[in-house]
């Protein structure tokens, strides 16, 4: 059995960042991280572009111009002022070369044909310079800026349309166990509904990976290896969940050994989740995660969601991690690690109750989780305590 530590050490170690570039349609790239830097193809804006509406001048010494015509957004137009003439210009249109300044229309007085300036006049007002957000041949993002809402406009609004990416992981979710059945059907004795695969879904989702085939099987030895061979086929992480204690019914572990999986670690000193099986079969990447659902979603995040930073090449992969005052004492009576469902705000964290590794109803309170190492099995109130923030 080794520590948390030298499990987090080895999935670091093991987790392969293969960067495979892929191109995408960046209106469908959300939540992807750009596979590369991308420099400015045009001048951001591309001409003098009025910023308000108003009038353009040319100036000269009076305080009255006259109005020559106007240019709305999309003209082309071929205008050139001369001194004491002004045009009336609208908001994202061309200014004119020998335009000096644009005066909102809110500070003017016009006739038919002439307009009264009624601010004091300062050039190059209201006139976005070519360029002036960026422009031609500069960097507008650099490799691995993750693609939200504000990056897909700046893109589109330098012309570009699709853009290389980092490929996400595609992930096999494997359920096991008879007694669990979907939502939908009435319970029977024995029986329960089956939650963890679409949690792991959902955690996945969560961190816009959307490349997820959910697997479900009963505990049986050949359903067992063979949906696991295909699933090492198919995909570049497999999770499964259950069926990976010493139990009778419990075959998973068997089937990875039979499956010669490389096995790079099984149990962890921990609580909860001391089960877990961490190993590679090619370039996949396996993990056994316990069956009791809490105890899935806190190795989820402790273990596999840094496989999956890795694979995205980031070199921060686990979860940020504070100090925090613990508002609640815990003990422990073994020597290992723990992991507690947490609420942490403001530099405080609660412990929360109901800590048992089967219930999750704490966890849909919980934002955080308090890691206590195995050398420490005491919390006392006002103790500075580790905590890890979870991502949503
Ligand atoms: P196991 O790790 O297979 O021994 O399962 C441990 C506990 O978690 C048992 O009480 C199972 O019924 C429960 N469990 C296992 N898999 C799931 C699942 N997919 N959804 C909900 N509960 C599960
Ligand atoms: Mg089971």
């Amino acid at each position: 059995m080794i520590s948390v530590e030298e499990a987090i050490e080895t999935i670091k170690k093991n987790s392969i960042s293969n960067e495979i570039n892929i191109e995408k349609k960046l209106e469908k790239a959300d939540g992807y991280l750009l596979a590369e830097d991308i420099y400015a193809p045009i001048n951001l804006p591309p001409f003098r572009q009025s910023a308000m509406d108003g009038y353009g001048i040319h100036i000269h010494k009076e305080k009255e111009y006259t109005i020559i015509g106007e240019i709305k957004a999309g003209d082309k137009h071929n205008y050139q002022l001369k001194k004491g003439e002004a045009i009336k210009i609208l908001t994202g249109a061309p200014v004119p070369e020998d335009v000096d300044t644009v005066i909102m229309q809110e500070n003017t007085m016009v006739t038919n044909t002439t307009v009264e300036i009624k601010e004091t006049i300062i050039p190059n007002k209201n006139i976005r310079p070519i360029g002036e957000q960026i422009k031609v041949g500069e960097i507008a993002l650099k490799k691995n800026t993750k693609i939200n809402p504000a990056v897909v406009g700046f893109l589109y609004s330098l012309g570009i349309d699709t853009v290389k990416v980092i490929k996400k992981p595609s992930i096999g979710i494997i359920s096991t166990g008879n007694e669990l059945i979907a939502p939908g059907l009435p319970l029977s004795y024995g029986e329960i509904y089956e939650s963890n695969s679409k949690m792991l879904l959902s955690a996945l989702y969560n961190l816009k990976i959307y490349d997820v085939t959910i697997y479900k099987i009963k505990d049986n030895y050949e359903d067992t290896v063979s949906t696991i061979a295909n699933a090492i086929k198919e995909h570049d992480i497999v999770l499964i969940s259950g069926g990976i204690s010493v139990g009778k019914y419990d075959f998973v572990y068997r089937a990875l050994q039979d499956l010669e999986v490389n096995e790079l670690f099984y149990k962890v000193n921990q609580k909860p989740g001391k089960p877990l099986f961490y190993g590679k079969k090619n370039e996949t990447q396996i993990f056994g995660l316990p069956g009791n659902p809490a105890a899935a979603l806190i190795c989820f995040y402790s273990y596999v969601y840094i496989s999956l930073q890795s694979f995205f090449g980031k070199s921060e992969t686990e979860l940020k991690r504070v100090q925090a005052i613990a508002l609640d004492s815990y003990k422990e009576k073994r020597e290992r690690s723990v992991f507690l469902k947490a609420f942490y705000e403001s530099g405080n964290v609660r412990v929360l109750e109901s800590q048992n590794s089967s219930m999750l109803q704490s966890f849909t309170t919980s934002n955080a989780l308090i890691y206590l190492p195995s050398n420490r099995n005491e919390i006392k109130i006002n103790d500075t305590v580790t905590v890890i923030l979870l991502p949503f």
